[in-house]
């Protein structure tokens, strides 16, 4: 078995570290005896997203998202496409806000989005940044298999940007916040979910703490040429107490 990943603006939208996400999602995988096609697509490349099974871009400044935006806005007919056909998705942050509709910046400038998500984002003056714990959607949480033999059921992670999100109708939000700011720190929603297409303000990398996740992104991936797979269970031991840890401390 095989899963292909594309890693989008590897050197453009890569704020705290997010690229860490792949390697997690490459190494869980690589862990399960599945192989995995890792490739790194920038400004100009070509690329044909149907060809991958799991395709991830990071956060970045606005400076950064401005690099992206055009390029990314070119690309958007195809890359939704593929999030039609099943291709699973995760985006971070900045990333997160070019696949919505638009992202207003502080300077007023609109950045054009993808229009994969039905969302708009626009910079507030206070940045919202800190720890942050959320409770998955409750659609989510019947894709999410015991970790250890423990049902997580919760994410963590650090926020930080002015960005303010608004979902529109046609998306779920990821995730229900417990404590910490989410898409606006308003509405008490975080993130956004379209059918397997994934984004949320959650650096960290997100996914080092929140292994469960990972995991039901590798299921959603193999989805579409495998059917449903089975993953073996991995020793979360450590990523477990780290989840619990921040969670204790957010609660
Ligand atoms: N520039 C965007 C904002 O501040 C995204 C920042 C990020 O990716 N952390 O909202």
């Amino acid at each position: 078995m095989r899963i292909r990943v594309c890693h989008l603006y590897p050197d453009l939208l890569n704020l705290y570290g997010d690229r860490g996400n792949v390697l997690i999602f490459c190494r869980r995988a690589e862990w399960r005896g599945i192989e995995v096609q890792l490739d790194l697509i920038s400004l100009s490349d070509q690329v044909r997203f149907t060809d991958y099974d799991f395709i991830f871009t990071g956060g970045g400044a606005d400076l950064d998202q401005g690099l992206v935006s055009k390029d990314l806005e070119m690309r958007g007919p195809v890359l939704i496409d593929a999030v039609e056909h099943g291709v699973a998705l995760l985006c971070i942050c900045g990333g997160y806000q070019l696949l919505g509709r638009y992202y207003r910046a502080q300077d007023g400038a609109t950045l054009p989005g993808v229009g994969l998500f039905d969302l708009y984002t626009e910079a507030g003056s206070r940045r919202l940044k800190g720890n942050i714990l959320l409770d998955l959607d409750p659609e989510l949480k019947g894709g999410i298999m015991p970790c250890r033999g423990q049902q997580l059921d919760t994410l963590v992670g650090f926020e930080n940007h002015s960005g303010r999100t608004f979902l529109g109708e046609t998306v779920r939000p990821l995730a229900r916040v417990i404590r910490g700011n989410g898409n606006n720190g308003d509405d008490g929603t975080e993130g956004v979910n379209y059918k397997n297409a994934f984004g949320t303000y959650l650096h960290g990398p997100f996914l080092s703490k929140n292994p469960h996740f990972a995991d039901l992104l590798i299921a959603r991936a193999l989805f579409r040429r495998h059917g449903s797979v089975d993953l073996a269970p991995l020793d979360d031991t450590l990523e477990i107490n780290a989840h619990r840890v921040m969670e204790r401390r957010l609660r």
